[in-house]
């Protein structure tokens, strides 16, 4: 995979060398079992694949290439970069300026932007009316344009099924910036509706197979349908796209959920059910299926706790907490200062989304066991941080060095 020019500040030498060792022995990337890391006290259990994506390290290599380049240039990112705190604060330091919050809210005026402006499009992408609106400034879409190709990947998709006649059903948060801009690639070729889980898919289902009055369904998913969608034409033939990020568990049941609904409705057969159902695979990303593949690899140890490391408002480091959450407590954290000390955390609740002071997380035995991967969007120099300061509570911070990796355990 292409070598990006990140900041050095982001990696760390402990990380990058478990990972190349990795690497070096798996080639495949056919051995998901965690990295074993015995500090003595404290055992460690490191996932397989975690960290910085392809997508995530593209956007930020061409972030800072072009603060590099334009001294003196206002320079705007159309929202957050990426979902990691730590980045997105670098880029503000360096003086780029956010237009727009990760809901879409204007936070600057977007009558103020001027040709002369440099406007970086984010991994996740935009929509087509942003594009349009950059563009009739005069402000190129092209140049700075860090959108992730895996995104733009599902946007082909989308295209595909949208010319052989089906819909669209977007699997996706639908206020995240990449459904957002997913929805809108899509939309602009065929009818296009959003669901975020499956208790929105159960509803959409009652709409197929007429349970529901059609008109409930403009109230149902106000906000989530393109304009025009007629619930009676628009639902008899779709196709099911993922926001890169999700949970493929939940991407999987939700599109096999439809399938029956159609096959059961339609009166289709294996043989017959592409006529109303496009044939899709999911559409996550690498990263998505590498990192989460890698922590059932790692919950396949037992194990104290599990320490997820992530933007709180990362979708897949999110989604690695719930895995972990379903086998061990498990605490998300965006990174070291939220260990205040042994005793205590602040951990964010995926679910509630509510930051938890929370007492008595390490347990008092020896030795200490603890599973810790992190989001697509966070630094490796963040999870070494967090490794060092729990091993500081236990004076063995010294011990963090790829010596005590316990290679091929
Ligand atoms: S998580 Fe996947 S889609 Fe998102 S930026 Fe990374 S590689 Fe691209």
């Amino acid at each position: 995979m292409k070598q990006f020019n990140v900041p050095s500040g982001y990696r760390s030498s402990l990380i990058s060398a478990i990972k190349q060792h990795r690497k070096d022995a798996d080639k495949l990337k056919k051995d998901f079992t965690p990295t074993f890391l015995d500090l003595g006290s404290i055992q460690i259990y490191l996932a397989r694949h975690f960290g910085f994506c392809y997508g995530v390290e593209n956007a930020i290599e061409i972030a800072f290439k072009t603060i590099d380049e334009n001294p003196g240039k206002r320079i705007f990112l159309l929202s957050e970069m990426i979902h990691n705190p730590q980045v997105n604060q670098d880029l503000l330091t360096r003086g780029v300026t956010f237009l727009q919050d990760t809901n879409g809210k204007t936070l600057i005026p977007l009558d103020s932007l001027t040709k002369d402006d440099i406007i970086i499009i984010p991994a996740f992408g935009t929509t087509l009316d942003m594009e349009a609106l950059l563009t009739e400034k005069g402000i190129s879409t092209e140049k700075y344009n860090t959108t992730c190709p895996f995104v733009e990947k599902v946007w082909n998709r989308s295209e595909q099924i949208a010319q052989k006649g089906y819909s669209i059903v977007v699997h996706g948060k639908p206020k995240h910036e990449e459904t957002r801009a997913t929805f809108s690639h899509a939309s602009y070729h065929t009818p296009t509706v959003v669901v975020n889980d499956m208790e929105e898919t159960k509803e959409l289902a009652k709409y197929i197979t007429g349970e529901k009055p059609a008109n409930e369904f403009y109230t149902d998913f106000k906000g989530q349908y393109s304009s025009g969608f007629d619930v009676i034409k628009d639902l008899a033939q779709i196709g099911v796209v993922n926001q890169t990020t999700q949970l493929a568990s939940d991407t999987q049941a939700i599109s096999e959920y439809l399938k029956e609904t159609i096959k059961t409705h339609y009166q289709l057969t294996d043989e017959t059910i592409a006529t109303r159902f496009a044939d899709t695979r999911d559409t996550l990303c690498y990263a998505t299926s590498d990192n989460q593949t890698a922590v059932k690899g790692m919950l396949e140890t037992e194990a104290d706790l599990s320490i997820v490391i992530g933007g709180y408002n990362s979708s897949n480091s999110s989604h690695l907490v719930e895995l972990c959450e379903q086998k061990l407590p498990t605490y998300f954290i965006d990174g070291p200062d939220r260990l205040i000390n042994k005793e205590t955390i602040e951990h964010r609740n995926w679910s509630t989304k509510e930051l938890q002071t929370i007492t008595t997380y390490l347990p008092n035995k020896t030795p200490l066991k603890l599973l810790i991967t992190s989001g697509a969007s966070c630094p490796d120099a963040v999870v070494e941080a967090v490794i060092k300061k729990i091993a500081g509570f236990y004076n063995i911070e010294d011990q963090v060095d790829f010596k005590n990796v316990v290679l091929n355990a």
